[in-house]
């Protein structure tokens, strides 16, 4: 599968990951326990690795947070980001419990010598450092500057803490563009992969209950993927953290930027319509969402379009009276009982997911 990605970036490690450079774009969430709380923030993030989360991030506000991360982090399998806000003595502390990456910015550390400090120990350990601009809380100077939050303003912002990184010599850095405007956001993004190359975090924040934020960041991060831009994504949702990454790898798949993803057509039924589609659409989506190929599934309700329809299809279901019809791009390789359908679809995905494992 053709992945693309216009824009050149700063290869940066994050655990065994490698963020931008050539690599895919990299399926982040967070957790939404009380990080003090080892076990309920361990089960939720096993739930996220589950899902296909390959990075999580955890809100450290107080020193009970930061130090729970080292017995998090032993108990888990992807990079754990740990998300400070000015304390340097967090950061510090997260640093020294085994973090793979902190999200905090330089500016508002305070002080040289603890911003020096907070750098030399992320050197130390080989971890990057993520700044996140956020429109909704712009330093006063470029608030000033600009009369409201703008894109220039949020650049502006980024620009002055990557400086302060560059200036002690550091730069393993990732920069997030965040507003809750998509509009905003689109800007920000595109006018920050023209300012620098590190590589950047899409994040549409605040973007609203499930249902409504999931169009909210796949209308807006869709329009900066379309253009090559983000080399890590996250969706903000008020929901269980698991839909953030479902609506991720959706949406990553959506623009052929999933090389390890099952993508299912199905077609949204007519009068013609022979099986109960809608079930056994939402049964192979499920059933797909663990598959870890490539591979395009079609389950169609009737055969009067139907094969030639989904001509792209690896496999798929095409209802009939009393029966389905499985086909191969196109083609009818054999007629199954409607009862045994979704299970013959099953194991012919299967089939195909262990060739693409060989390949
Ligand atoms: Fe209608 Fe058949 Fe097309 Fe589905 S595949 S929309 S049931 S004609």
């Amino acid at each position: 599968m053709q992945i693309t990605h216009r824009t050149e970036t700063r290869p940066v490690k994050v655990g065994d990951l490698v963020i931008g450079g050539n690599n895919e774009v990299v399926v982040q969430s967070m957790t939404t326990t009380k990080t003090e709380d080892v076990e309920a923030t361990v089960q939720q993030i096993l739930r996220l690795e589950e899902a296909g989360c390959q990075i999580v991030r955890v809100a450290c506000p107080n020193m009970k947070a930061a130090n729970a991360i080292p017995e998090i982090k032993k108990r888990i399998h992807i990079p754990l980001v740990v998300d400070i806000h000015f304390d340097y003595r967090l950061a510090l502390k997260a640093i020294e419990g085994g973090a793979d990456k902190i999200r905090i910015n330089p500016g508002n550390i305070g002080t040289q010598e603890k911003v020096e400090a907070v750098v030399k120990a992320a050197k130390e350990k080989n971890i990057p450092i993520r700044i996140g601009v956020n429109a909704g809380s712009l330093e006063k100077r470029i608030l000033e500057k600009y009369g409201y939050p703008t894109a220039d303003g949020m650049v502006e912002s980024a620009l002055h803490h990557i400086k302060i990184l560059e200036d002690l010599d550091f730069y393993d850095i990732i920069v997030s563009m965040k507003a809750s405007d998509i509009n905003l956001a689109i800007e920000a993004y595109e006018k920050a992969a023209e300012s620098f190359s590190y590589p950047l975090h899409l994040g549409i924040t605040e973007s609203g209950t499930q249902f409504a934020g999931t169009i909210k960041s796949a209308a807006g991060l869709g329009v900066l993927l379309n253009k090559g831009i983000g080399n890590t994504i996250r969706i903000s949702l008020s929901a269980d953290p698991t839909e953030e990454v479902k609506v991720a790898r959706e949406l990553l798949k959506s623009f052929g930027l999933a090389s390890n993803a099952a993508t299912l057509i199905s077609c949204p039924t007519c009068g013609r319509i022979e099986i109960d589609l809608i079930k056994i659409a939402n049964e192979v989506e499920e059933y797909i969402s663990k598959i870890q190929a490539p591979i395009k599934v079609a389950v169609l309700g009737c055969a009067v379009n139907g094969p030639g329809e989904a001509r792209e299809a690896d496999i798929g279901i095409a209802g009939a009276k009393g029966e389905g019809l499985l086909f191969r791009h196109g083609e009818i390789i054999r007629k199954v009982p409607e009862e045994t359908m979704v299970e013959e679809l099953k194991k012919e995905i299967d089939a195909i997911a262990e060739e693409y494992k060989q390949e």
